[in-house]
């Protein structure tokens, strides 16, 4: 594997083009960001024109220290404040009251902001050079999937993006952990590598999941983080069945999985991605990628398992499953319950 090497000639390059309002694509622990100084609304326009996201979804800011919060928050509830002590620098978002300062593109014109401290070496030292905020979604085109290398930054948007600091692999390989810290209590509104237990060891009153009567989180669409081959997610016993429908019609599949397969198969391009949730999350996008580009029919993605070290990749996996095949999903999943029964069926 190779370990990008980021010089400080090109970190101050970077901050340069920053200034000048350009954007520049960072690593992060969780997944490379395609960045723009926050306080300049023209550069995070760039973002959301490049990206072709929609401009009522907010951006991150991300700082390199928290002593910078005042600039971007207007308040911090005791739970965020607990939250960022015991996270920050990390995998976490917190989502805050504003302060006035901060411009309606960052924020979709919403009176909250979204604010990191990412524990990254590299987007470490281009924060502390920058000195202020860099707002950044992931480097990726609006609905795709998250960029985990240099390349995959290259591969989303060619020219289009001329600073790409490359950091290597990124280790978490998922998006942060976002939780909004307002009136309504401590809330998840985007599972992360920090598991559940973990938060609620922080702070008990945290609750799964958004408000129910608050307006709808964007990134939260169910339809995200997608290949263009579509994705089908799977129950582990039936995976090689429903593959075997496609080969069997010659059609090429390519399969995500947590085991070998069990035969042999021309047809099939089949990825063992292992049962330890953190390796699974670090190498699932760029597994994505690879199937992607087998020229399958369908990625056919194997089911996970249940728990909570698993939240953040099933909520990806259910995100990158097309809506097309759910529906034959859900029809197929109805003829082998019908065949099994609810609980049982072959092992
Ligand atoms: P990404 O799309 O990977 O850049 O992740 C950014 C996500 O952060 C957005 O899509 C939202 O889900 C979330 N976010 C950013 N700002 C806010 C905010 N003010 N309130 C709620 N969620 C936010
Ligand atoms: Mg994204």
């Amino acid at each position: 594997m190779a370990i990008g090497r980021v010089l400080q000639q090109e970190i101050q390059e970077a901050v340069e083009a920053l200034r000048a309002g350009e954007l520049v694509a960072f690593p992060t622990e969780t997944v490379y960001g395609l960045g723009a100084n926050a306080n300049n609304p023209d550069a995070v326009r760039k973002i959301f024109r490049i990206k072709g996201r929609p401009s009522t979804h907010p951006v991150i800011v991300h700082i390199d220290h928290p002593r910078y919060l005042q600039r971007w928050v207007r308040e911090m509830t005791p739970e965020a404040k607990k939250l960022a002590d015991a996270f920050w620098p990390g995998p976490l978002t917190l989502v805050a009251k504003r302060a006035p300062a901060v411009n309606d593109v960052i924020t979709g014109g919403q009176d909250t902001v979204a604010i990191r401290v990412p524990n990254h070496p590299v987007a470490q030292q281009l924060l502390n050079a920058f000195g202020g905020g860099i707002a950044a979604p992931s480097a990726n085109r609006y609905g795709h999937v998250s960029p985990t290398r240099a390349e995959h930054v290259r591969e989303e948007f060619g020219d289009e993006v001329k600073w790409v600091l490359d950091g290597g692999d990124c280790k978490v390989g998922l998006e942060s952990t976002i939780i909004s810290c307002l009136a309504d209590g401590p809330r998840v509104l985007r599972p992360g590598s920090i598991s559940f237990s973990q938060l609620k060891a922080v702070v008990p009153t945290i609750q799964m999941g958004p408000n129910p009567s608050a307006p709808r989180v964007p990134g939260s669409t169910s339809r995200h983080y997608s290949p263009t081959t579509p994705v089908n997610v799977v129950p582990s016993r039936r995976l090689e069945t429903v593959m075997n429908e496609f080969t069997a019609n010659h059609e090429k599949v390519a399969v995500l999985a947590q085991r070998p397969p069990g035969t042999a198969n021309p047809f099939m391009t089949w990825i063992n991605a292992g049962i330890r949730p953190d390796v699974y999350a670090r190498n699932l996008y760029a597994n994505l990628r690879t199937l992607d580009k087998a020229s399958a029919k369908i990625i056919l993605v194997e089911e996970v398992p249940e728990g909570e070290k698993w939240d953040a990749v099933r909520d990806r996996l259910r995100r990158s499953a097309s809506a097309e095949n759910i529906v034959t999903y859900d029809q197929d999943i109805a003829a082998w319950v019908a065949d099994f029964g609810e609980e049982g069926g072959p092992t």
